[in-house]
């Protein structure tokens, strides 16, 4: 399946004119098949059921802030008929050391820049989904777009917006503190309110 086969797969399940254009206005086309009949929804409410077990395990290493908003990107997600999974939640330092050693003082290919303490997920305010179909993950897929709209519609930010490096399986809340700042000044607060035993998000 081209790109194109695959997109306009996702329109027409989803609803809208498939011309198989993955552009803004796809994507806004598939944000209002996907949200207007939702967005009257209380998401955050208790009536948000349990995920599935992965999701679950990963959501609850998140801050408490971020947790009902993950459930609803599931919840929201799946209404869309596309299923997500919670596929990684808190890092702790010494984690992320060992995913930052890797393919430069450890086998395998780079995965990461950031070192313990310099990754948003490793204060609990980030997570990565990741798109199934049945119980195969995939690692590209279009629909990773459409969800990153429908988090962005939650509060969250998207790393598929990023200019810098997108990556559009990571969603993260940011602090209301941290509104003005760019990531590495949040990072150094994080790490700071971390260190001193301050919660992350009051
Ligand atoms: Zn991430």
């Amino acid at each position: 399946m081209t790109l194109e086969e695959i997109v306009t797969a996702v329109q027409t399940a989803l609803g809208v004119q498939a011309d198989g254009k993955a552009g803004p206005e796809t994507w806004s086309a598939i944000y209002k098949a996907i949200v207007a009949p939702t967005q009257d929804d209380t998401l955050a409410a208790p009536e948000i059921t349990g995920v599935d077990a992965r999701s679950e395990k990963n959501i609850l290493t998140l801050q408490p802030e971020v947790r009902s908003l993950a459930r609803a990107l599931v919840q929201k997600a799946a209404r869309a008929g596309i299923e997500i999974k919670i596929i990684s939640g808190l890092r702790s330092y010494e984690e992320q050391d060992a995913l930052y050693a890797q393919g430069r003082t450890a086998p395998g290919d780079i995965v990461t820049n950031a070192r313990g303490g310099y990754s948003n997920h490793n204060f609990g305010i980030a997570f990565d989904i990741g798109v199934f179909e049945g119980n195969t993950y995939l690692a590209d897929s279009p629909k990773y777009k459409a969800v990153g709209v429908l988090g962005m519609d939650l509060g969250l930010e998207w790393g598929g917006s990023w200019k810098t490096i997108v990556d559009q399986p990571h969603f993260q809340l940011r602090p209301v503190w941290a509104s003005d700042l760019n990531e590495k000044e949040m990072l150094a607060l994080l790490r700071d309110r971390v260190a001193g035993g301050k919660p992350v998000y009051a």
